[in-house]
Parts: C-alpha cells; sequence; structure tokens
C-alpha cells in the first residue's frame, strides 16, 4: 500500500520549512502586539525583547516539531469561515491592509463584514482553537463559572486594528472555530469596542455567558500602553540595543512558592518540579513558546 497521508505530511511540512523570512523594511506586526499595562507598568502582550531578536533575523533556538496537523492546515479554517460568510450575504472585504506609519505599524486584518442590523461595516479577525482539549476550550468558552475569554494575544491583535480604524469602524469581532468541529456552541465570537475613559481608550469585549449577554472591560489593554509599547521599541531599534527582558524563563525557588500558594501554578507542575527540579523548571509561558528560548535569550545580559 502506497501511504498517502506520509506522503500528504512530508509535502505540508517541506511546504512549512521552505518559509523563508524575507528581511523587509522594519514594521511591527500587531500579530506580536506589545503592550504597557498600566497598572503595573509591566508589558502583559509580546516581549519586546523577542520582537527585537525576530526583526534582527536572530537564529531559533526555542524550535518545536509540528506534530499538529492543524499548525500544518494554515488558513483552512479562515478560509473556510469567509466563504460562508460569503455564502450568507455578509462579506465585505478580506485580508487587507491596517497600517500606523507614524509607529511603523502594518498588518492584515483577516475580513470587513456587513452587519445587518446595524448596517455597518465591522471588522473581524479569524482564529482556530482546539475545542477536544479541555483546558484549552475552557479557557475560551469559560464554564459555568469561569468567564469567557479571548486569548490576551488576540485580542491585542483585534484592539491594535481598532485602533488604527476607529474613526471609520467601530465594531471589531474575534471569531474563535473550533478546530474539532464538534459542536456548534463551541465555536465562539467576542465584539470588540473601544470605551474611552478620562481620554485613555480600553477594549470593552462583550459575549454571550451562561445563555445572557455579558459584557467587561480589560482595563490592562489601553491605546495609550500600546503606543509607550511601540515607541519605547522603535527606540531599542533605533540605538540597535537589545531590550531587557519581560518575563522570566526560570523563576527562583522563592518565586515558585509564591506563585503556588496564590495558585498561579498548577498542582502537577509544582509536583514534576520538586521531584526533580533541574529537568522540569518552571517560568513563564511566554518565554517557554518564545523561539528564542532555552539559549538565545540567556546569552545577553539582562536587567532582571
Ligand atoms: S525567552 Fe522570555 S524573556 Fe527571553 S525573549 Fe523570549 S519571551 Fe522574552
Amino acid at each position: 500500500m502506497y501511504d498517502i497521508f506520509t506522503r500528504i505530511r512530508e509535502g505540508l511540512e517541506a511546504k512549512e520549512s521552505r518559509r523563508i523570512p524575507t528581511k523587509t523594511l522594519l514594521n511591527l506586526n500587531p500579530s506580536s502586539q506589545a503592550c504597557i499595562d498600566l497598572s503595573t507598568n509591566e508589558n502583559m502582550g509580546t516581549c519586546l525583547r523577542q520582537i527585537w531578536f525576530n526583526k534582527n533575523d536572530f537564529e531559533r533556538t526555542n524550535t518545536m516539531p509540528v506534530n499538529n496537523i492543524s499548525n500544518l492546515a494554515g488558513n483552512w479554517y479562515e478560509d473556510w469561515f469567509v466563504s460562508e460568510l460569503k455564502n450568507c450575504g455578509l462579506y465585505y472585504n478580506s485580508s487587507f491592509p491596517a497600517t500606523d506609519p507614524q509607529r511603523l505599524v502594518k498588518g492584515i486584518v483577516d475580513v470587513a463584514l456587513l452587519n445587518p442590523v446595524s448596517s455597518e461595516i465591522e471588522l473581524g479577525e479569524v482564529k482556530s482553537y482546539d475545542g477536544s482539549n479541555y483546558y484549552g476550550s475552557q479557557s475560551v468558552l469559560g464554564n459555568k463559572t469561569i468567564k469567557p475569554k479571548p486569548k490576551d494575544k488576540h485580542l491585542l491583535q483585534a484592539f491594535r486594528y481598532s485602533l488604527i480604524f476607529k474613526e471609520t469602524i467601530k465594531v471589531n469581532n474575534l471569531f474563535y472555530v473550533d478546530r474539532a468541529c464538534s459542536t456548534w456552541n463551541k465555536n465562539k465570537q467576542f465584539k470588540i469596542e473601544l470605551n474611552t475613559i478620562n481620554g485613555i481608550s480600553y477594549p470593552k469585549i462583550s459575549t454571550v455567558w451562561n445563555e445572557e449577554y455579558y459584557e467587561y472591560t480589560d482595563t490592562r489593554i489601553s491605546d495609550k500602553g500600546i503606543y509607550l509599547a511601540e515607541e519605547t521599541l522603535l527606540e531599542y531599534f533605533g540605538t540597535n540595543t537589545v531590550p531587557p527582558r519581560d518575563f522570566i524563563e526560570e523563576y527562583s525557588s522563592a518565586i515558585i512558592e509564591e506563585k503556588y500558594a496564590s495558585k498561579e501554578i498548577p498542582d502537577y507542575l509544582y509536583t514534576k518540579h520538586k521531584r526533580d527540579p533541574l529537568n522540569n523548571p518552571i517560568g513563564s509561558s511566554s518565554c517557554k513558546y518564545c523561539p528564542y528560548s532555552k539559549g538565545l535569550c540567556k546569552t545577553y545580559e539582562d536587567s532582571l
């Protein structure tokens, strides 16, 4: 038997490995958006140092094997969503640029759609997630007691586009499509609008929770915090200086105990670490998935 699935897999993986980063003029992409939380003065988005390494074409030191087919499947879910929008007659545009030339920001918005109730154009970002994964789906959908919420990275991206189009388009949407294609209620929509308080704009997020309308404002994210992060980053590029770490790759014992006590570290991770601390370090999840951890980042002096 000729193994067709292995052939498909090899083809998809080869396509992935041929994707060579192209050296272009510097621009900041909202898909890796940084943002200073004004209440803590800390970056709650993508690490400035990570963006700096990436834009300076540093070699990745933390590469993960691509085992998940959905990671290779690229934009299938987005394409499906856009084609269904067309079928419903709600499609307006897709894959169009969003720019803020003053801060060298450039990204591509997934879709623009026509809201048939308000007759207004809205933006949309389409994300997929694994609805069959208990923790993954709970973090987006919530449950009876945990409120649904979008992932920070996606909310930051959508909010950045909302800021760029704020004079003409009032609503953005985050659409989560369940890759496991289980039930319709595992697909989730969040509506994002600007909530301006004392001259600072924050994202107001609305969705359905326990069959009721639910909305909140995320005050960790703001236009001021985003502009501050971008301007700080541009200064690092301008002076060719590597930014300090925004996150901690390996927590000290004292921090681990503190985070465990405040339930920020789950039991299973803590127990595993205690059994063999050297082989099971605990650190920020941003570092865990950062392409420059486990090597490059450590080789630079940092300010922590
Ligand atoms: S390893 Fe952590 S601190 Fe270093 S660049 Fe990556 S996210 Fe930033």
